[in-house]
């Protein structure tokens, strides 16, 4: 099949979080599976690794040149090659809108506000590349509300057209509470008539809703995990879109994410002290943990455990919970490692215990790949208790390198830790450790409650940690599961072949 991905985001060309990764994951691993795969993503001369040589299509016969509300804007493409694969890369050149200091936010810290610009410039310059290029793909497949629109472009103004007879699409979320909303005035920038603009289609709660729009014209919906397929279609996950996604359900489908084991494997690892594999995950892992221990000035003790944390900075990580229990995480003896930037609030937290604890606590505020990947091999046991998690990728990174997630038992946490009860490690089914939320209704508030147990369940993973051989028996458990994205790969390519199939019988 010939499948092009469209997303704001892959490695190594821009990333905030796992979008990037599943977005050069998933494609590589199509093209593994013999399709013709390629994917538009937009350029960001300040975050695209440098590394990366592409060239401008100069043979391009018609140029980027759109109408988005009442500007012209021109832009180019440019094309390279996914590292390591096959997968053409078209990167969507236009600096004003994407040569920025970060990729939907400044440095300093807002949203940019013309986002819903932006990123209808990236699709309707997606679908003109396809449409100039004649890739004539059979399915266009859109990630989270910044290509949103592609679906409705597809449905309304090019289904019609030579090359695009054929196409279907589908759209991904990865994360529910970001829908792209912006004023009812920004229908202009989309170029869509006004008649969408209607409860059923483009609007929501007053506002335009890009997400929205992708859901409604898609022809297949799926998000990142069977649990979060079934969660947001309730009040308490389904971000005022519970009852959009309760309507098209018999088109929603959960496929877990995989991970990208070119990029996250303790055996290939170029970021790490001592490559390992589960026969030598004992030497590795005490030699990662003290490389790390030494780089972040913790106290350098083999016996103590460690726990890792890589994340945003948020309410859904669940670092309200951490500042509630601070001197529980001082007092277990334990040490921590955090790395991420987000609200101000956490990271002034984080910081701060970290300065008062250097010896046990350590923290980095920002961005950084390879210490990422540090934490998760030097760590012994890692941290997740998000509040709601799509999918996830840390708590599966965490597993491959033979570091032991804590997870709330939310989306794909849930589809992928199993706690380490009596019954199931004597089944040998544990992975990790889980706990279960109290459940809200409506907006999110803090709960006491669910703090202790945070608490409540380091202490567990550490008196586990305290008999090597449980320990141990865990551990292997997650590292010799396969994570990567060969299984999920298999499961897209079903869900393509079904709707290519509907597509051809529509036509014949
Ligand atoms: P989300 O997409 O909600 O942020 P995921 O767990 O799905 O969470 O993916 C997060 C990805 O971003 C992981 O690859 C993680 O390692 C990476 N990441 C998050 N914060 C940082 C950071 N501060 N430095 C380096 N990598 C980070």
């Amino acid at each position: 099949m010939k499948i092009v991905l469209t997303s704001s985001e892959a490695v190594p060309f821009g990333k905030t979080g796992g979008l990037a990764d599943v977005a050069s994951g998933l494609p590589k691993a199509l093209a593994k599976r013999g399709h013709d795969v390629s994917l538009f993503v937009p350029h960001y001369p300040q975050f695209i690794d440098q590394s990366i040589s592409h060239t401008r299509l100069f043979d391009f016969n018609v140029p980027i040149n759109l109408a988005i509300g009442e500007e012209t804007i021109a832009g180019s493409v440019l094309k390279t090659v996914l590292p390591d694969s096959n997968v053409d890369v078209y990167l969507v050149d236009q600096p004003e809108l994407f040569d920025r200091d970060g990729i939907y936010q400044s440095a300093g810290g807002g949203q940019y506000t013309d986002n819903c610009k932006r990123f209808a410039f990236f699709c309707r310059a997606i679908m003109q590349a396809i449409d100039t290029l004649q890739l004539c793909p059979d399915v266009i497949h859109a990630n989270d509300w910044q290509t949103g629109l592609i679906p409705a472009l597809l449905a309304t103004e090019y289904r019609e057209q030579p090359g695009f007879e054929k196409t279907r699409s589908v759209m991904t979320i990865h994360n529910l509470a970001f829908q792209g909303r912006s004023w009812h005035f920004d229908m202009q920038l989309t170029g869509m008539d006004w008649k969408y603009f209607n409860w059923e289609q483009m609007e929501s709660w007053g506002e335009l809703n890009l997400l929205k729009t992708g859901i409604v014209f898609a022809d297949k919906i799926t998000t990142v995990s069977p649990t979060y397929a079934a969660e947001i279609q309730t009040p308490q996950f389904g971000c005022g879109l519970d009852a959009v996604l309760r309507h098209w359900s018999d088109d929603l489908l959960g496929i877990i994410n995989g991970s990208d084991t070119d990029l996250w494997n303790p055996a290939t690892d170029p970021h790490i002290a001592l490559r390992y594999d589960a026969s030598t995950i004992v030497a590795g892992k005490a030699k990662c943990k003290q490389a790390l221990q030494h780089e972040l000035g913790l106290d350098e003790k083999a016996h103590v455990p460690l726990f890792g944390m890589v994340s945003r900075m948020t309410d859904q990580k669940g670092f309200d919970l951490l500042e509630h229990i601070e001197t529980q995480l001082i007092d277990s003896g334990a040490q921590f490692a955090f790395l991420g930037s987000g609200e101000p609030q956490f990271e002034t937290f984080i910081a701060k215990l970290a300065s008062e604890h250097p010896k046990q606590v350590a923290a980095k505020i920002g961005f950084d790949n390879g210490l990422a990947h540090r934490i998760e091999a030097g760590s012994d046991a890692y941290l997740m208790p998000s509040y709601f998690e799509p999918c996830g990728l840390n708590q599966m990174y965490s597993m491959q390198y033979g570091t032991v997630p804590l997870v709330c038992r939310v989306g794909g946490l849930a589809d992928t830790v199993v706690d380490a009860s009596t019954e199931n490690m004597a089944t040998n089914q544990a992975n990790g450790f889980s706990f279960d939320r109290i459940p809200q209704t409506g907006e999110y508030t803090f709960n006491p409650q669910d703090a202790d147990q945070l608490a409540f369940q380091i202490e567990r993973v550490i008196d586990m940690y305290r008999n090597p051989e449980l320990w141990n028996q865990l551990r292997m458990r997650g590292i010799l599961q396969d994570w990567s994205w060969t299984p999920s790969a298999a499961k897209f390519e079903e869900l393509y072949k079904e709707i290519v199939s509907a597509a051809l019988e529509d036509a014949a």
